[in-house]
């Protein structure tokens, strides 16, 4: 590594120094107002979608001539779901980097236009919207189908949608919230790193609640080059308590946690 060998020793020495428990819950603390702001604003998007659902199956017989695909203005969402991407990532990101630079001390400021930095503010918004659009559309036609075939009409129809999106505001909000914003944190983190020049590995820290998960606590303190993956898209976890169950990582390469959707 380039800079100083003094620097990368004090970054790493500081690492093991402070108590992982102690690190979670700074993380913890960091990320909750941040999360809490995004759950509260998916909640408004799931509200409003769930208003435009209704009003479409209660204009008359549309609700089993068209599809869900009906339902919904698709293209509008997609478009307002990747602009509020577009707009939080880049204050996670750009907090978490300034903050772990400054933990440095090193005097080097984030830099949130560095084109990574751009592209993975880019890609994420396109992927957040394109899959909470998607989640939402399979749930809707699932629920169709349900109902076409128990030969219901619009009021079970509408019955059904209202505990989607009860389901979706009460749990989905929180667990988008909670993967996105853990996900751009430590993007922001790693990339501060690999812009400061002077840290050279970095450590998977689990929560106390990641232990319980068969997958996520053999994590637990594994270590890779700054800028490395822990794992590539594709490759195949086995469970710690089933041999016969396994975890399929195909959602994207992994440089840091979420390992996966809890
Ligand atoms: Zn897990």
């Amino acid at each position: 590594m380039p800079a100083s060998a003094a620097l990368i020793e004090y970054a790493e020495e500081k690492l093991i120094v402070v108590a992982k428990a102690a690190l979670w819950q700074q993380f913890e603390r960091w990320t909750r107002p941040r999360r809490n702001a995004v759950e509260r604003k998916m909640q408004g998007f799931f509200r409003a979608q769930h208003r435009e659902v209704i009003s479409s199956i209660s204009a008359g017989k549309a609700a089993f001539t068209k599809g869900p695909s009906e339902w919904l203005d698709q293209q509008k969402w997609l478009l307002i779901l990747e602009e509020y991407g577009q707009l939080f990532l880049p204050e996670v990101i750009g907090d978490k980097g300034d903050l772990e630079m400054r933990k440095l001390l090193i005097g080097v400021d984030f830099d949130v236009e560095n084109p990574r930095v751009l592209a993975f503010i880019n890609q994420r918004s396109f992927k957040f919207s394109f899959d909470t659009n998607k989640g939402t559309q399979k749930a809707l036609q699932a629920i169709f189908t349900e109902s076409i075939s128990a030969g219901e009409g619009v009021r079970e129809l509408s019955a059904r949608i209202n505990t989607l999106f009860q389901f979706k505001n009460k749990h989905q909000a929180e667990q988008i919230a909670r993967s996105e914003v853990i996900r751009a944190a430590n993007f922001g983190a790693e990339q501060s790193y690999l812009q400061s020049g002077v840290v050279s590995e970095k450590e998977w820290i689990v929560s106390r609640d990641l232990r319980l998960c068969p997958y996520c606590e053999p994590m637990k303190g594994r270590r890779v080059v700054v800028g490395m993956v822990f794992f590539q898209q594709g490759e195949v976890l086995p469970n710690a308590d089933f041999p016969n169950q396994f975890l399929k990582l195909d959602y994207e390469d992994i440089f840091h946690p979420p390992l996966h959707v809890h």
